[in-house]
């Protein structure tokens, strides 16, 4: 029949979205641990909170536990790329367990301002998510000092002991938008607050959260690439949903795409969380290609380009 198909189906990608460097040193740090000394290699927690990534590093031998009294004694174990609190080296130690460190460097960077301002007996003001393990493992540092803020909703019952003498810091992956709002409520409370020396909201969260806004407002539908557990990925339907897409959902694979998001659409948006490897969303463009989806344009706002090296006991020797 002639019935005629909407006209104009397409696909805005946003850029920057996926991996970020710290992710990506993460990954890499697992693979390399089980390339150089065979499985098992143990990992606290997920190394990075995506499911595809876990289960395809458990396949090669990886075992992910939650504590490290889990860790048979004195064998190798990776922290996660969220990071751990002084107590979990502690632990560690004593149970005489090999580690390797894949913390992001910018989540070390928020150690060690909640260090610094507690040694200069500052109340600090963390906002993030509770029970997130950046954020258990941030205010490990300096639990006598560190308050956890949960966003604008958590500011009232905030109590300090010197309103002269307070900072807030900030979880890596929030959404910037309501982080201000926070900060914002903090100061009318305190107005001497201290500002962090600099970012905590990393440049990849900040980045992926720019590119959905700029595409946000054309989109229909915008279907966020991530897992339930990852805070960067949820903030990215949440920023969607704030900018004007229409719907969003958050998916681990296309599979899990109900056909029926797509009826009267004309513009779905596809970005991804920063701990999604990119065959992820290329199987979410195939699955949209079949449904008429077939134009795909990229929608870029920044270019990213940073690398960390890897963990110091995974660099290649330099002896020939
Ligand atoms: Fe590091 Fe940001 Fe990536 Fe987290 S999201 S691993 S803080 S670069």
């Amino acid at each position: 029949s002639a019935v005629s198909k909407p006209q104009g189906k397409r696909v805005l990608l946003a850029e920057p979205r996926g991996y970020c460097a710290g992710v990506d040193r993460a990954v890499e740090t697992v693979e390399r641990a089980l390339e150089k000394h065979g499985a098992p290699v143990y990992v606290r927690k997920e190394i990075v909170h995506n499911r595809h990534v876990v289960e395809t590093l458990s396949e090669r031998g990886a075992v992910f536990v939650e504590e490290v009294d889990e860790v048979p004694e004195g064998a190798l174990v990776v922290f996660s790329a969220h990071g751990v609190s002084p107590a979990v080296h502690e632990a560690a130690g004593t149970r005489e367990l090999r580690t390797i460190d894949a913390t992001c460097p910018l989540v070390t960077k928020v150690h060690q301002e909640a260090k610094r301002f507690a040694r200069d007996d500052f109340d600090i003001l963390l906002i993030g998510h509770e029970g997130h393990e950046e954020v258990e493992g941030t205010a490990g540092e300096a639990p006598l000092h560190v308050q956890l803020v949960d966003g604008p909703d958590s500011v009232d019952k905030v109590k300090v002991r010197d309103e002269s003498r307070v900072v807030w810091l900030s979880q890596t992956t929030l959404s910037v938008d309501e982080t201000m709002e926070t900060v914002e409520r903090l100061r009318k409370r305190f107005p001497g607050l201290q500002d962090p020396p600099s970012d905590d909201i990393c440049y990849a969260t900040q980045n992926r959260q720019v590119a959905v806004k700029a595409m946000a407002p054309e989109c229909d539908l915008v279907i966020v690439v991530g897992s339930r557990n990852s805070s960067n990925s949820l903030r990215l339907v949440e920023v969607a949903l704030d900018a004007g897409a229409r719907t969003s959902y958050l998916v681990d694979y296309a599979k899990e795409i109900d056909p029926a998001w797509l009826e009267g659409v004309e513009t779905v948006g596809v970005t991804s969380g920063a701990s999604v490897p990119e065959i992820l969303v290329d199987g979410v463009l195939q699955f949209l290609s079949g449904e008429g989806f077939g134009t795909v344009q990229t929608v870029t706002t920044a270019n990213e380009t940073l690398v960390f090296a890897l963990p110091r006991e995974l660099r290649p020797s330099r002896r020939p």
